[in-house]
């Protein structure tokens, strides 16, 4: 029998990449999500369990049920201009569902947790390359709300001898590469989907938040990794928990930065058509620039990032684009 892998969040984007590759390593993902910004459709390779992380029973339930030999979790609220608007609700889903998985994983015994932190934990950097070693200074209640919970885990590791993996996430992009999943937000936030829905003439054009950066061209720079790549990272760092390899804190970027200018010009020569484009005001809580240097991840777990070229993200996100998507 395979071992069980309990993924909160395995609904939503990153989480159903990272289903797909747990699969394919020979692990069975069990879904917790509450559906809330997930779909029932993503959920392919092992049973879903329609659970509230708010709701410490539904949790301790399913440990108790599939008995995981580690969780990943995924599940959180992810919007960094919401987090802006709406401090309470980021402090109270992610920090008190993270602290009842966490309270519940401590109950059951669980001793491996690989989490989804952040390159929103880093705040703004003046423009250098973020490592793990970056004192990480967030500037919107996203960030901060991760960055909680990174140390949260530390506790519950002296306490509880929870092993934990962290990863700091830079700009995840793309779409399965087989096309059997992608990109889908309701409402859609993220630069390249609504760039496409823009392409596609879904919306009328894409709003440039901001062209006064004190970047070359005035627009932020982002370090965006492909999804697929990302979730291969997540079994390279199940792996090192259940080889007793000991905790680590991994930046997963490419150590390149692209400017929301740079990604439109990409897009135009991937898909041969014109971006629609209005260049309108800053989005409150982006910072300048986040550009990571992946070094440890690649020294330490062997990650190598294969289909992060923005032509490869963009082409992947283009032709999920051009399918229906899911509907629940
Ligand atoms: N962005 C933009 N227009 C949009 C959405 C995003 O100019 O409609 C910019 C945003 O300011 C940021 C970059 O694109 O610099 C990536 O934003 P996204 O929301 O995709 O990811 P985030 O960096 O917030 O995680």
């Amino acid at each position: 029998m395979a071992d069980r892998v309990l993924v909160t969040g395995g609904a939503g984007y990153v989480g159903a990449h990272a289903c797909k590759a747990l699969a394919r390593a020979g692990y069975l993902p069990v879904v917790f999500d509450n559906l809330s910004n997930g779909w029932a459709e993503a959920v392919k390779w092992g049973p879903l369990v329609r659970g509230d992380l708010m709701d410490r029973p539904d949790i301790d339930a399913a440990l108790a049920e599939h008995r995981p030999v580690a969780v990943m979790h995924f599940a959180a609220l992810s919007l960094v201009g919401e987090s802006v608007k709406d401090p309470a609700l980021y402090w109270r889903v992610n920090v008190g569902g993270a602290l009842n998985l966490l309270e519940s994983c401590s109950a059951a015994g669980v001793k491996n947790f690989v989490f989804s932190s952040t390159c929103a934990t880093y705040g703004d950097q003046d423009g250098v390359l973020l490592t793990e070693d970056t004192p990480q200074r967030p500037i919107n209640a996203y960030g901060g709300s991760k960055l909680a919970i990174e140390q949260m885990l530390r506790d519950f590791g002296v306490a509880h001898g929870i092993n934990h993996v962290i990863f700091r996430y830079f700009n995840v992009a793309g779409a399965d590469p087989d096309g059997e999943i992608g990109e889908q937000h309701r409402p859609e936030t993220h630069l390249i989907p609504l760039m496409l829905d823009a392409v596609a003439g879904k919306r009328p054009a894409l709003t440039v938040f901001g062209t006064d950066y004190p970047t070359p061209d005035g627009t932020c720079l982002r370090d965006y990794v492909h999804v697929a790549d990302l979730a291969g990272a997540h079994v390279l760092g199940l792996r090192r928990l259940l080889d007793g390899r000991g905790n680590g804190v991994f930046c997963l970027g490419t150590g390149r930065g692209f400017s929301v200018r740079e990604v439109i010009e990409a897009s135009r020569a991937v898909t041969n058509r014109e971006v629609p484009v209005v260049m309108g005001e800053r989005r409150p809580g982006d910072a300048a620039a986040l550009v990571s240097s992946s070094t440890r991840a690649v020294a330490e777990l062997g990650w190598e990032p294969q289909h992060s070229s923005l032509r490869q993200m963009i082409g992947d996100a283009w032709a999920w684009a051009q399918k229906p998507g899911f509907s629940a």
